[in-house]
C-alpha cells in the first residue's frame, strides 16, 4: 500500500504496535514471579486515579457544575465496576503488563456495549475510554522505562511521540508505521537523524496490522508491504545498499564554485549527539532543541542544576564553534497527563516562549542554567515562536536579572547573545523592529510554514496545504534575511528546508548563507553548495520572485536544475528533501 515517506532507508521486520497517546505502550510479556509487583502498580494507579477524580469532584469549581457530575460518575465506575479485578486476573492468567490488561478488557467493553442499542449505555463507552486512560495514564507516573522491543521490529502507531521514539531508540526499531505525521513532525525529524526508515498516513494501520506481523518499509517510495515475499524483501534492501549516497569529494569546503562561504551547523536534541561535531566540519549546534535532552519532562520540567549540566557537557564539547540553545519548545500537552489540562488547540496556545512567561519561576530557571553554561562564552539563547519586539525586551529583561543575581553570588559570566526564532507572521511582519534588539535570527521554517499557511505540520489530511514554496512563504524568508542583513546580524536557517538539496539552492539564492541542519544531510549538502554559484542561484531566485503559485515554483526549480546543474541530479523535492 502506498503512504508517505518521511524518513529515508528500506527496511523489513515484525511489527510492534503501540497504543496510548502519552506514555506509549504495547504487548509485553513478564515473569510469573513478576506478577504480583505488577498487580500491585496497577492497584497504585488505580488509587492515584480515585484520588484525582475525588480532587476534581470535591475542589472543582463550583460553576463546573456538569463537569463535576461526570468526574463523579467516573469515580463511580472505576470503584464500584468489575474494571480493577478483570484487569487483575487477565494480568494473572495471561502474564502482561498492566497497560495491556487494562486495554484488552477496555476493548472487550466496547465491543459488547457498541452493539446495544440504547444511546444512554453505549454513551458509556467513551466515559469508559476516559476512565481507562486516566489509569493508563496513573501508570506511567512511576517513571518506569519502557520495555525492551525484539530485534527487528517496525514499530507501527497512530503517532509515535518524540519521547516514545526517544526511549525506544536504546533498542532501535528497524522501521516506522505510523497513521499520522507530516515531513516535519519533530519524531520524523528524529527519525531520521537515527536513520530509521519511516511512512506515514498509513489509513487504519493499527486495524490492519497485527504484533508480529512481517512488513517492508520503503522510507524513498512510502510503500508498505504487509506479509512480503522473501524476494521482495532482498530486491528492496539491495536497492537501499545502492541508494546509499557515495561520500562527497568535497567533505570539508562550504563554499560555492563562485567562492560565496556557506556556514553548516548541526541540529541537535539528543545528549548522544553532537560529540563528534568538528569532525564532521560543521560550526558547532546551530539549534539545540532543549526540551528533547529531557525525555521525562511530562513528570516535571527539570530543575536548573540538571539543566545546566546536560548544557554544559554539550558547550564544553562544542569548543569555540559554540551551541545556540532554544529555550523549551513545549506546549500544555507536553507537561500533563491529565485530559482536562489539554488544550483544544495547543500550536496556537501556550506554546514555546508563551508558556514559559507564564512560569517565570521555571523560565528564570532556564535562563540561568543557560547563563552558567555559558562560562566559556561559546553559549548563546535562542527563543522560540517569537512574535514580536516585545517578547525580545521581556527575556533581555530576566536575562539581565539573573545574571546579576550570579554575578552578586560570585560568578561574572561572559554576554549571552540572544536570537529570535521566526516562525510566526506577526515575526516577519515586524522584522525591521526585531532585528534592533538581537543578536542573530534563525528562521524556523517549519513552523513558518505551518502559521503563515495555517497547515497543521503534524496532519497529513492538510499535506497538500503545507506548501514550503508557496509565495508567501518565499517572500517571507527574502524580508527576513534582508532586514537582518541590513543591520549587519546573521540568519540561520533551522527548519527541515535547509537540510534539504532540493531548497537550499533557493535558500542561498535568496541570500541565505547559514544553515542548520540535520548531521545526517551534511554530506549531500556540501556537494551541492560545491556545484552550484551563487550568481546562478540568485538569478533563479530572481525568476521565482515572478510567480504566483507554489506549484509554478516547484516545476521551474526542477526544469532549472536539470538544464543548468545536471551533475547534481537527481533533485526533487521527493527524492532529496533531506538525507
Ligand atoms: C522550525 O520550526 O523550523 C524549527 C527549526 O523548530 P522546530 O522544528 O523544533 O519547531
Ligand atoms: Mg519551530
Amino acid at each position: 500500500m502506498l503512504a508517505t515517506a518521511v524518513s529515508r532507508g528500506i527496511a523489513s521486520g515484525k511489527a510492534v504496535c503501540l497504543f496510548g497517546t502519552k506514555r506509549q505502550y504495547f504487548l509485553t510479556r513478564i515473569s510469573p514471579t513478576a506478577v504480583d509487583d505488577e498487580v500491585a502498580r496497577f492497584h497504585g494507579a488505580v488509587a492515584a486515579a480515585c484520588e484525582q477524580l475525588s480532587r476534581l469532584v470535591n475542589d472543582g469549581d463550583p460553576a463546573a457544575r456538569s463537569s463535576a457530575g461526570i468526574f463523579d460518575a467516573h469515580l463511580l465506575m472505576l470503584e464500584h465496576s468489575t474494571l480493577a479485578s478483570d484487569v487483575e486476573s487477565f494480568i494473572r492468567k495471561r502474564l502482561v503488563s498492566a497497560e495491556w490488561a487494562l486495554r484488552q478488557i477496555a476493548e472487550d467493553f466496547a465491543d459488547k456495549q457498541s452493539s446495544i442499542s440504547d444511546a444512554n449505555l453505549r454513551d458509556r463507552v467513551s466515559d469508559f475510554e476516559d476512565v481507562c486512560e486516566r489509569v493508563l495514564s496513573s501508570l506511567d507516573g512511576g517513571g518506569i522505562d519502557l520495555p525492551t522491543i525484539p530485534p527487528n521490529s517496525v514499530i507501527v502507531a497512530s503517532i509515535i511521540r518524540p519521547s516514545t521514539l526517544i526511549e525506544l531508540g536504546r533498542h532501535r526499531p528497524v522501521a516506522i508505521v505510523t497513521e499520522h505525521g507530516g515531513w516535519t513532525s519533530h519524531s520524523f525529524i528524529m527519525a531520521r537523524e537515527m536513520k530509521i526508515p519511516a511512512v506515514t498516513g498509513v489509513k487504519s494501520a493499527l486495524r490492519l496490522i497485527r504484533d508480529d506481523m512481517p512488513l517492508l518499509v520503503d522510507g524513498y517510495s512510502g510503500r508498505l508491504v504487509i506479509n512480503p515475499t522473501a524476494a521482495a524483501v532482498a530486491g528492496s534492501t539491495a536497492f537501499d545498499r545502492s541508494a546509499t549516497p557515495a561520500s562527497s569529494a568535497n567533505l570539508h569546503g562550504s563554499t560555492t564554485a563562485d567562492g560565496r562561504e556557506i556556514v553548516l551547523r548541526a541540529n541537535v536534541d539528543r545528549l548522544d549527539q553532537g560529540f563528534s561535531l568538528s569532525s564532521a566540519g560543521t560550526k558547532g549546534i546551530g539549534l539545540l532543541r532543549s526540551e528533547y535532552l529531557f525525555p521525562n519532562i511530562i513528570g516535571g520540567l527539570p530543575g536548573e542544576q540538571t539543566q545546566f549540566e546536560a548544557f554544559d557537557r554539550v558547550a564544553e564539547a562544542c569548543g569555540p564553534d559554540g551551541v545556540r540553545i532554544r529555550t523549551f519548545d513545549l506546549h500544555v500537552d507536553h507537561l500533563t497527563y491529565l485530559a482536562e489540562d489539554r488544550e483544544l488547540n495547543p500550536a496556537l496556545g501556550l506554546r514555546a516562549i508563551r508558556l514559559s512567561f507564564a512560569d517565570e519561576k521555571r523560565f528564570r530557571e532556564q535562563i540561568r542554567a543557560i547563563l552558567r553554561a555559558n562560562s566559556r562564552g561559546n553559549v548563546s539563547i535562542v527563543l522560540p515562536m517569537i512574535s514580536g519586539v516585545a517578547d525580545i525586551t521581556r527575556v533581555r529583561r530576566l536575562i539581565a536579572e539573573e545574571k546579576q543575581v550570579l554575578f552578586d553570588n560570585g560568578s561574572p559570566l561572559p554576554d549571552l547573545p540572544v536570537g529570535a526564532m521566526i516562525e510566526v507572521p506577526a515575526a516577519v511582519m515586524t522584522i525591521d523592529n526585531i532585528v534592533k534588539h538581537v543578536d542573530f535570527i534563525c528562521l524556523g521554517t517549519n513552523d513558518l510554514v505551518q502559521y503563515l499557511l495555517a497547515a497543521d505540520r503534524d496532519n497529513e489530511a492538510v499535506a497538500a496545504n503545507y506548501q514550503t514554496l508557496h509565495p508567501s512563504v518565499i517572500r517571507s524568508i527574502s524580508s527576513v534575511i534582508r532586514a537582518a542583513d541590513q543591520v549587519g546580524i546573521s540568519t540561520v536557517v533551522c527548519g527541515e528546508m535547509a537540510g534539504s538539496p532540493f531548497y537550499l539552492p533557493l535558500l542561498i539564492g535568496l541570500g541565505a548563507r547559514e544553515f542548520s541542519m540535520n548531521p545526517n544531510s551534511l554530506n549531500s549538502i556540501r556537494s551541492v553548495v560545491a556545484g552550484i554559484s551563487f550568481e546562478e542561484a540568485n538569478d533563479l531566485a530572481r525568476h521565482v520572485a515572478t510567480f504566483e503559485t507554489a506549484e509554478e515554483i516547484e516545476k521551474y526549480l526542477r526544469d532549472f536544475y536539470s538544464d543548468n546543474w545536471p551533475h547534481l541530479q537527481p533533485l526533487s523535492p521527493v527524492t532529496a528533501r533531506s538525507e
